[in-house]
């Protein structure tokens, strides 16, 4: 109890204190999804990351120096995620260990003896109860370049919720029966459409890597949502639909917007231009 009234106490300090002016920039330069949010939701987003920086440790890997710019970039992204949520900034997520590039991982070769396998090369993982762990330059890509459903923040947080409950089934903890259930349909009958089309070689909206099992797709689905949200919404809308009340967002409804802003923009130069 103590516990979480001086947690409650040193979140209240830290978000008494300016944001600093850097961070802004960092925000506004790399993560392109900051840009389609309301006022009001960039002002959370701005609070969220703040807490959740000041509560992870942060390691740079492969001799990546951790810097602001890193931590802002990564932090606003996995708080995006959960912007619609009740949450505790991913309290079971203790550190972030960020590598360059992507990275080989060893492994036990079965007789104790740790080997760098060459086929295994990661971008990111995400632990049970354990570190979230992302390449750098693949972070930035996505973070800069949205559009193309991949983000691999977004993907490895995905699995941090799934885990919540303490299963990787691609199912997060949800409000009730009703909602499991649904869960249950939709998913169950969008997985399967996957497959089908993967085995049919058919191209599908979504990463096809989300056949790999249920975990997977959750994470799949998850990045296209926020990536790709409107094309998803017409050619997936139950799914859309799904997650849209689970993450409680509607990030479709921001790209229109965003989309109606700049054409009525474009329209009011075009006429200016006439002038
Ligand atoms: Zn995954």
């Amino acid at each position: 109890m103590i516990w979480r009234w001086l947690k409650t106490r040193r979140r209240r300090w830290l978000l008494a204190e300016p944001f600093p002016s850097s961070w802004l920039v960092y925000l506004e330069r790399n993560v392109a999804h900051y840009h389609f949010l309301s006022p009001t939701e960039q002002a959370k987003l701005r609070d969220d990351l703040r807490i959740f920086i000041a509560e992870k440790n942060w390691e740079g890997c492969g001799g990546l120096e951790m810097t602001d710019e890193i931590k802002v970039t990564i932090a606003a992204q996995a708080c995006l995620l959960v912007l619609g949520l009740d949450h505790d900034y991913f309290s079971h997520v203790k550190s972030i260990l960020v590598y360059p590039h992507g990275y080989r991982v060893p492994e036990d070769d079965g007789t104790g003896t740790l080997v760098v396998n060459e086929e295994e090369f990661l971008l990111g993982e995400a632990h049970y109860r354990g570190p979230v762990i992302v390449s750098w330059s693949e972070t930035l890509k996505d973070s800069r370049d949205p559009g193309r459903g991949h983000n691999l923040v977004f993907h490895e947080f995905a699995h941090q919720l799934d885990m919540l409950d303490g299963l990787i089934n691609g199912t997060p903890p949800l409000e009730n029966a009703q909602q499991r259930l649904r869960w249950r349909d939709v998913m169950a009958e969008e997985y399967q459409s996957l497959i089908d089309a993967s085995g049919e070689g058919r191209a599908t909206l979504l990463d096809q890597y989300g056949t790999t099992n249920e975990g997977e797709f959750f994470a799949v689905a998850t990045e296209c949502f926020f990536d790709r949200p409107v094309e998803m919404a017409e050619r997936h809308p139950r799914l859309y639909q799904l997650l849209r009340d689970y993450f409680r967002q509607d990030p479709a409804a921001r790209c229109r917007q965003k989309r109606q802003h700049r054409d009525r923009s474009a329209k009011i130069d075009e006429e200016a231009e006439r002038f």
